[in-house]
């Protein structure tokens, strides 16, 4: 369909580390202009699946696609080129450096002029509201302040695909509230397929169009949010109710 033809879809995955399996058969699309969630207890899987469709982790079995092209060893730095960019849960930013320039440093590293990452760099912060952030040295920066940097460098590469690995962890509601705003936007504006990973379960249900839940490994239920809030293998399993 055209629809596999733009998305980057994970089908019928597993990754097993020694003789155990963190992922069994995991089939799993990301489209173009909306967001997917993705929840479930720690140890489901989570980053496990984040690393596999971002370069991070091949799967031993199963393939990953992109477009209908086979991506599944490619390395990280190559998906990234390919439009698959991620987030970190910690913010893995050059500590020396400032804001711009960690941004900046991303930019040139893509092969543009020093002066064109700065623009560019100004531009996303820009647009993601947070310009003020971009003389700020990265050291010591807060919590929140450092998650956006993470989400900055990762727009940086203009990806076709974002994945965010829990970037809501340690915020606030209100602070939460706001990212859930900007993810929105990321899908809506951008057209940027989203991969949200996320302990705030209610984030997840406020933002994504699609949501998968994944237990032990597997995926046990997956659909819109009312099909979640629905489910009583989601509640057996996941909400323990
Ligand atoms: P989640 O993100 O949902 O908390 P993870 O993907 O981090 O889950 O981990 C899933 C399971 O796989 C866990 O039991 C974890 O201990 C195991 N695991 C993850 N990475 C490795 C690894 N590199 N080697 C061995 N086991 C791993």
């Amino acid at each position: 369909s055209s629809q596999a033809e733009s998305s980057l879809t994970a089908s019928g995955v597993t990754v097993a580390f020694g003789g155990f399996k963190a992922l069994t058969d995991v089939t799993m699309s990301i489209t173009p202009g909306s967001v997917h969630g993705l929840i479930g207890p720690n140890g489901a899987g989570k980053t496990t699946m984040v690393n596999t469709l971002t370069g991070f982790q091949a799967p031993t079995t199963g393939s990953v696609a992109l477009g209908g092209k086979e991506v599944g060893r490619m390395s990280p730095h190559q998906l990234r080129r390919e439009g698959v960019a991620r987030t970190f849960q910690a913010g893995r930013l050059f500590t020396g450096l400032d804001v711009l320039d960690n941004l900046a440093v991303t930019g040139v590293g893509l092969g543009h002029s020093r002066s064109g990452s700065e623009a560019e760099a100004l531009r996303v912060l820009g647009w993601m509201g947070v310009p003020h952030l971009a003389e700020r040295p990265a050291a010591g920066l807060p919590y929140t302040d450092e998650r956006r940097v993470g989400i900055a460098r990762a727009l940086m590469f203009a990806p076709d695909f974002l994945l965010l690995d829990e970037p809501a962890a340690g915020m606030s509601e209100a602070e939460a509230g706001d990212l859930a705003a900007l993810i929105a936007r990321v899908a809506t504006e951008l057209g940027t397929g989203v991969l949200l990973i996320e302990h705030n379960v209610g984030l997840v249900l406020s933002v994504s169009q699609h949501v998968y839940v994944l237990d032990a490994g597997q995926v046990i239920e997956e659909g819109d949010v009312d099909v979640i809030l629905k489910s009583q293998v989601v509640r057996d399993a996941y909400f323990g109710a």
